[in-house]
């Protein structure tokens, strides 16, 4: 991909996170990855929405360095960098990170967003997995890298393709998928979510019943299976794999 277009696509998406209401002020930040020449595209630090142009999107290798800008990109850039770095062999090339509420709420709460029904199912399999708390020195030194990688300690037995949302710490969200638009589009399936997820948990006094395992493995193999019959095209079943069992 041409990288002016690659720009274009992550202004796009990051302009969307404020259209989508997933974000307020500078808050938030998307990025592409572009396979070819091995670096992502991020949102510039610090530049209002409105403000905001194509050209200032920051195209940075996944060591950090800045590519060919005099732009600064977004603090969040080395949480980005881990996570391709991780993911990127399985098809993610778009990351998000929003403060949207109320998947912010989960992560406050420091618990992972129970799965309680199909709409969850449709687009995430199982819990969306909150990660550890960091310790002192990971907070102290090289704080954004080290947010990368407890969310990747979270997925040491979980598919990034299967569950493309986490929820850090003390801290807020971030989701992905294979283009900067789908991760844009799973940040607001998460917020939708969790906002459903928490006034369940709270009518409930967190007594929810959590969805049957084979409802959960029947809507999300329908829709990302080898045999998915969800929607006009076969999803792109190369990376989406059925699940036989549940391991949670
Ligand atoms: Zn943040």
């Amino acid at each position: 991909m041409n990288l002016e277009t690659l720009k274009q696509e992550v202004y796009e998406a990051n302009m969307d996170l404020m259209n989508k209401k997933l974000v307020i002020l500078t808050w938030g930040n998307v990025s592409g990855y572009d396979e070819e020449r091995e670096l992502m595209v991020i949102k510039p630090s610090g530049i209002p929405y409105s403000e905001m142009k194509p050209y200032q999107m920051v195209p940075v290798d996944l060591n950090g360095n800045i590519v060919d800008s005099t732009y600064v990109p977004s603090t969040d850039a080395p949480t980005h960098a881990e996570l391709y770095k991780a993911f990127k062999d399985k098809g993610i090339k778009g990351i998000v990170h929003t403060h949207s509420q109320y998947a912010t709420m989960w992560a406050q709460m420091g618990m992972d967003i129970p799965c309680y029904g199909t709409t969850h199912c449709d687009y995430f399999f199982g819990n969306i997995p909150c990660t550890r708390l960091m310790t002192t020195e990971e907070i102290e030194e090289d704080y954004e890298k080290n947010t990368g990688k407890v969310i990747i300690e979270a997925f040491k037995n979980i598919d990034c393709v299967e569950m493309q949302a986490v929820l850090v710490h003390s801290h807020a969200p971030f989701t992905w998928g294979r283009t900067a638009h789908d991760a844009v589009e799973h940040a607001l399936i998460l917020e939708y979510i969790s906002k459903m997820a928490l006034f369940d948990y709270l009518a409930t006094q967190g007594k929810c019943p959590l969805v049957k395992d084979n409802i959960k493995m029947k809507h999300y193999n329908r829709k990302f299976g080898p045999n998915a019959y969800y929607g006009q095209h076969k999803q792109n079943t190369a990376i989406y794999r059925i699940k036989n069992e549940v391991n949670e």
